[in-house]
C-alpha cells in the first residue's frame, strides 16, 4: 500500500516541474522585455518617419530658397542696372527686392530650425537602436536561460513519469482506480493523519478506522472520500 504514496508525492512532483515548465514558457520578464521592445520600435519607427517627412520640406525649402535667390538676383539687376528711371518703377521694385529679401531670411530660419530637428530625431532614433540592440541581447540571454531550464525540467519530467508507471504497475487496479478517482476531485487526493483527524477536511476518525490506520493500511475517509494513511 505503501506505493500509493509514493505514486502520490510523485503525482505532487510532477504538477509542480508542471508548474514550473508553464512558468517559465511564459515568463513574465520577457514579456515585460517584448513589449519594451516593441514600443521602442515602434518610437523609433515614427522618429524615422518625421525624419522622412522633414528632409522631404528641407529640401522643398531649399528649392524655395533657390527660387527666391534668383528672383532676387534678376530683380537687382533690373534695379541696378540704370535703365529704370520710373521713380515709382523703381520704389515697387525696391519693395519687392525687400520682400523677396523677408521671406528669404525666413526660408533660411526655417531651415535653421530644421536642420536643429534633423539632429535631435538623429540622436533619438540613434538611442532607440542601442536600446533595442541591448533589449535584444537580454532577451537572447534569457531565452537561452529559459530553454536550458526548460531541457532540466522535461527531463526531469520524464524520469518521474516513468517512475510513476513502474509504481502503477506495482499497485493494485482496485487501488488505483481509487485514487485516481479522488483525485480527480481532490489535489491532495492521499492526506496524512494526525491526532485523529483528516488531513484533508479535518474532521475526526472513527476508532476502528484508526485501528486500520495503524495497521499501515491507508482507508478512506468517510466524511470527504480521500485517501488516508498515519
Ligand atoms: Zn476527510
Amino acid at each position: 500500500m505503501n506505493k500509493i504514496i509514493e505514486l502520490d508525492k510523485k503525482h505532487d512532483l510532477i504538477d509542480k516541474i508542471k508548474n514550473k515548465i508553464a512558468y517559465i514558457q511564459d515568463h513574465p520578464k520577457i514579456s515585460e522585455l517584448r513589449t519594451k521592445l516593441y514600443k521602442i520600435e515602434q518610437a523609433e519607427k515614427m522618429y524615422i518617419k518625421q525624419l522622412e517627412l522633414l528632409k522631404q520640406a528641407i529640401i522643398t525649402l531649399e528649392n524655395n530658397l533657390k527660387n527666391k535667390e534668383e528672383e532676387l538676383k534678376k530683380i537687382d539687376e533690373d534695379l541696378y542696372s540704370g535703365l529704370i528711371k520710373d521713380i515709382k518703377l523703381l520704389e515697387n521694385i525696391k519693395n519687392k527686392e525687400m520682400n523677396l529679401q523677408e521671406s528669404k531670411e525666413q526660408i533660411e530660419q526655417e531651415l535653421i530650425e530644421n536642420m536643429d530637428v534633423v539632429e535631435n530625431l538623429n540622436i533619438k532614433i540613434q538611442k532607440c537602436k542601442t536600446k533595442c540592440d541591448e533589449l535584444k541581447q537580454i532577451i537572447e540571454n534569457s531565452n537561452q536561460k529559459i530553454n536550458e531550464k526548460l531541457d532540466e525540467y522535461t527531463k526531469k519530467l520524464y524520469i518521474n513519469l516513468e517512475q510513476i508507471e513502474k509504481f502503477r504497475s506495482e499497485i493494485n487496479n482496485e487501488n488505483l482506480t481509487k485514487y485516481y478517482n479522488i483525485r480527480k476531485r481532490y489535489k491532495n487526493a492521499l492526506v496524512k493523519v494526525e491526532n485523529n483527524i483528516c488531513g484533508g477536511c479535518n474532521v475526526e476518525l472513527f476508532m476502528n478506522k484508526i485501528s486500520k490506520l495503524d495497521n499501515d493500511e491507508i482507508i478512506e475517509c468517510e466524511n470527504c472520500g480521500r485517501l488516508m494513511y498515519k
